[in-house]
C-alpha cells in the first residue's frame, strides 16, 4: 500500500468558509481518506503540527499568533499552499488596513478594548502569507469551490503539478 500524504489544515483570520467549501466535496472524502491522513486541523483534535506532506493555509495574518502558527505550518509542511482570497491576499479582513487600528478597536469595543495579556498581538494590518512565508500554490476563490479543492488534491495525490481549468480560476 502506498504512503499517505499526511496533510494539515488551519484558519488564521479566515471565517472558515475555506474549510466548509474543501468538506463539500461530500462523498469523494471517502475516496480522499484512503490516501490522506489528517494532522493538525479543525477536523482532528490535534493542536501542533507534525511533519507534513501539504499544509493547506486558510485566512491571512491579523495578529502574533497567526504568524506564530504559519511560521510553524512553514517549517513542517513540504507543500505550503494558500487557500482563498483571504491567505492570498488579505480578502475581507484586509479592509481595515485602509484604517488606524486603535480608533477602530474604540469604535468597536465602546465599553473599553480588550487588553488580556492571554490575546494575541493585533498586527497594524493584515497580511497575505506570502509576505512571511514562501507559499508553493495558491488556490483562488472566496472561497475555492469544493472541485478546485478536489482537482488540486487529486493531482499532488497522483504526483502531478496541480493544475486548476479556467473556470476553477476565479477570485470572488
Ligand atoms: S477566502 Fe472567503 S471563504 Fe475563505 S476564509 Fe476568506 S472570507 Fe472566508
Amino acid at each position: 500500500m502506498t504512503k499517505k500524504l499526511k496533510v494539515a489544515t488551519v484558519s488564521l483570520a479566515g471565517c472558515f468558509g475555506c474549510h466548509m467549501s474543501f468538506l463539500d466535496i461530500d462523498e469523494r472524502l471517502l475516496e480522499l481518506i484512503e490516501h490522506i491522513e489528517f494532522d493538525r486541523s479543525p477536523l482532528t483534535d490535534i493542536k501542533t503540527v507534525g511533519e507534513c506532506d501539504l499544509g493547506l493555509i486558510e485566512g491571512g495574518l491579523c495578529n502574533a499568533e497567526n504568524v506564530e502558527v504559519l511560521r510553524a505550518f512553514r517549517a513542517a509542511c513540504k507543500t505550503l499552499v494558500a487557500v482563498g482570497a483571504c491567505a492570498i491576499n488579505g480578502g475581507l479582513p484586509a479592509q481595515r488596513n485602509h484604517l488606524p487600528l486603535r480608533p477602530l478597536l474604540e469604535a468597536v469595543y465602546p465599553g473599553g478594548v480588550p487588553n488580556d495579556p492571554e490575546l494575541p498581538l493585533l498586527l497594524n494590518q493584515v497580511h497575505p502569507i506570502h509576505e512571511v512565508v514562501q507559499v508553493d500554490y495558491s488556490l483562488p476563490g472566496c472561497p475555492p469551490s469544493a472541485d478546485a479543492f478536489w482537482q488540486f488534491l487529486t493531482d499532488l495525490m497522483a504526483g502531478r503539478t496541480p493544475r486548476l481549468v479556467p473556470r476553477q480560476m476565479h477570485y470572488d
